[in-house]
């Protein structure tokens, strides 16, 4: 950090201004998990990404690594949200659109005509930025999907999974209460639970904090932190601090083709979070992280 260029700094100084007053041990257990010893669980390679005619992503290659928290932000209408929704074929449920390049899972390729994409996306889970809870019983929107997957709803596996999602304490007395009577905090976390609860091994989130308060915000990335152990997180999100904080690494989307009269999202860089937002390697990127433009 000390050698680098000022501007740098401060922009790191600014996107990390919370990290400074978190509890030193935030950052102990963020970077000590980091690895460069195993396989991607994703490789995206020269993918493109079409909504009928209109192309929203070009040419984008990217490696997401297992247990780790990667951040995706960028200038709205980057393609952000569409890269992640590429990520458990979420997409494939909007007529017209269509892939190129290529999208490989631990090694296989995710667009193969074999793959099950309903299997895919229980395996692959996905967080929204509204919580979205079923109008059930806070219990019954977890063993729904545990039903439909096959796996025995226990009181049991009911509890761990609530546990996992920071929220026993909260709702052990009310299991049975609806869903809609949590806070909007404790709904997105019985979404992740419901996300858990049928043993994925990603979770992808979509802006899973724009709807929160800050309280509950900053519970949601506490959570992240925890299950990062556990599972591979990848998370949107168009707060740059929110990146600082709890990302490992983080990829920097922005628009490109305007001097062609076109408008589609590329990938200008990616990389651990820190660099990125210290020593940025594209102007680009610089230029945003600064705010000199998004
Ligand atoms: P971001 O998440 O970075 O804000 P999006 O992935 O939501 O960007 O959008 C990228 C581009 O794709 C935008 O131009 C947006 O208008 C377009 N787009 C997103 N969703 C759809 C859709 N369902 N149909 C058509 N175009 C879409």
């Amino acid at each position: 950090m000390t050698d680098q260029p000022a501007a740098s700094q401060s922009a790191w100084s600014a996107a990390t201004a919370e990290v400074q007053v978190a509890p030193p041990e935030v950052s102990a257990q963020r970077w000590p998990i980091h690895r460069t010893d195993v396989a991607p669980a994703f490789r995206a390679s020269d993918l493109d990404f079409y909504y009928g005619d209109t192309q929203a992503l070009q040419g984008v290659s990217l490696d997401i690594r297992q247990n780790e928290i990667t951040a995706l932000i960028g200038p709205s209408g980057c393609g952000k949200s569409t890269f992640l929704r590429c990520l458990n074929r979420m997409n494939d449920l909007i007529p017209g659109t269509r892939v190129d390049g290529q999208l490989h899972f631990h090694g296989e390729d995710l667009y193969a005509s074999y793959v099950d994409a309903v299997d895919l996306r229980r395996r692959i889970g996905m967080v929204f930025q509204k919580p979205n809870p079923f109008p059930k019983s806070i219990r019954d929107n977890l063993t729904f999907g545990m039903k439909v997957n096959g796996i025995k709803p226990t009181d049991e596996r009911v509890e761990a999974v609530l546990r996992k999602a920071s929220l026993w304490d909260e709702v052990k007395d009310k299991l049975n209460r609806d869903a809609f009577a949590l806070s909007g905090g404790q709904q997105q976390r019985l979404c992740i639970a419901r996300a858990i609860a049928v043993e994925p091994e990603v979770i992808l989130m979509d802006e899973p904090c724009s709807a929160l308060d800050p309280i509950s915000t900053l519970a949601i990335e506490d959570l992240m932190k925890d299950l990062v152990r556990q599972y591979t997180i990848v998370i949107v999100t168009h707060n740059m601090q929110q990146a600082a904080r709890v990302s490992h690494r983080t990829a920097f989307f922005t628009v490109a083709g305007l001097e062609q009269g076109q408008r589609y999202g590329v990938l200008a860089e990616d990389g651990e979070t820190e660099a990125l937002f210290s020593a940025p390697k594209d102007p680009r990127t610089q230029d945003y992280i600064t705010g000199r433009f998004g």
